[in-house]
């Protein structure tokens, strides 16, 4: 166990030394009030493991996968400790030991299995929403492609608005293999993320719809020797830069609150692109705060391995819909999959962006 934290020894004395500074911003201890589950405390878990103080179990392991992802802490810890990479380590050596929670080996042997955590036929959803079209070729995600086929369809409509031409060929039909590397599986990611390389080799480019899969292709490939030689391009940042195409346009009356994925502004940093689509495109819209946009549960496979903490922390999001919201708006296909799930109202940006353009107004 020890090798695998060898460069982060201070990491984890400084946590452990910590009162926790960042315990406020973590939305699992939020839904749970389980400080077992604070940020400082699964560190402190973790390590007691390392200098082998505590067997790492089943109980041990679940406390270590009960994180989304989220980034938050990492944000605003003073130290810089980088909680979330640490807990992927941890679940790298849980998954050699073999105490990795059920949910997660579910989820591996259908990655196995089917290549994306749905068992979806990506090639037959994907061959559905396609137009035959030639067009910069467009990379859904299989969140989207799988379970929120209208952020398919927002998406396309959205940039012919804004004269982009988006196509799905046989390469959208697939998964970048995050799952795999949030399960702590280094290897079989590895090889996923070789093996998509090569689907992409042909092209200069393609266009990412999935904040997940746009952080896999440009930094979690880097951290396993994988480089693209097509460039990925973040379809939220491409039609920020052609917001001009659609000046003079009013803005519709809907009035939305926007939820902003941890990926987009943890780990992207891509805060001001969809506000300014947001702003421009929704007469009345709401923006969200840390305080009232947390995270969804969308992330870090916590839905595999605590649902129960899953279904906690969506629903949490209903202070995103107070009496004044007709809905959620969000850039994220995992965060809109969990709304829908609760049964709250939402929507993604790509559908609200496309009927602005076509100037479909009325209620969502
Ligand atoms: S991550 Fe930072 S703020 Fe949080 S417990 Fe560790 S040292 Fe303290
Ligand atoms: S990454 Fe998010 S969920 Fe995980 S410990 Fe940090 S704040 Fe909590």
């Amino acid at each position: 166990m020890n090798d695998a934290f060898l460069d982060k020894r201070r990491d984890l004395a400084l946590c452990a030394l910590c009162p926790g500074y960042c315990a406020a911003s973590c939305p699992v201890l939020d839904a749970t009030g389980n400080s077992a589950l604070s940020p400082g405390a699964k560190i402190a878990l973790l390590q007691e493991i390392v200098v082998g103080h505590r067997r790492l179990d089943e109980s041990a392991a679940r406390v270590l996968f009960a994180c989304t992802g989220c980034g938050r802490c990492a944000e605003v810890c003073p130290s810089r400790v980088d909680v979330p990479e640490l807990l992927r380590r941890a679940r790298a050596v849980c998954a050699e030991e073999g105490e990795s929670p059920s949910g997660v080996e579910r989820l591996r042997t259908r990655m196995a299995q089917t290549g994306n955590p749905f068992g979806a036929d990506l090639s037959v959803l994907s061959r559905a929403l396609s137009d035959d079209g030639e067009g910069r070729v467009y990379f859904p995600g299989c969140t989207a492609l799988a379970r929120e086929q209208d952020f398919v369809r927002g998406a396309i409509d959205a940039a012919a608005g804004f004269n982009l031409r988006l196509t799905l060929t046989e390469m959208s039909a697939s998964c970048c293999g995050y799952p795999l590397f949030a399960a702590g599986l280094v290897s079989e990611f590895t090889e996923h993320a070789r093996a998509f390389a090569r689907r992409v080799d042909h092209l200069s480019e393609f266009v990412v719809g999935d904040p997940g899969c746009m952080v896999a292709f440009t930094r979690l490939y880097r951290k396993v020797g994988v480089e693209l030689r097509a460039r990925p391009v973040f379809i939220l940042k491409l039609l920020e830069d052609r917001l001009d195409h659609a000046f003079g346009r009013a803005p519709l009356s809907l009035r939305l609150t926007y939820h902003e994925a941890c990926k987009l502004r943890c780990e992207l940093d891509c805060r001001d692109a969809p506000r300014r689509l947001l702003r421009a495109a929704v007469g009345d819209f709401r923006d969200s705060t840390p305080e009232t946009s947390a995270c969804s549960g969308g992330g870090g496979l916590i839905s595999w391995s605590h649902p129960d903490i899953a279904a906690d922390l969506v629903a949490l999001q209903r202070s995103l819909l107070d009496g004044k919201s007709q809905g959620i708006v969000t850039a994220c296909p995992s965060a809109l999959h969990r709304f829908h799930s609760a049964g709250l109202k939402a929507v993604d940006l790509y559908s609200v962006l496309a009927r602005w353009i076509a100037f479909r107004d009325g209620d969502l």
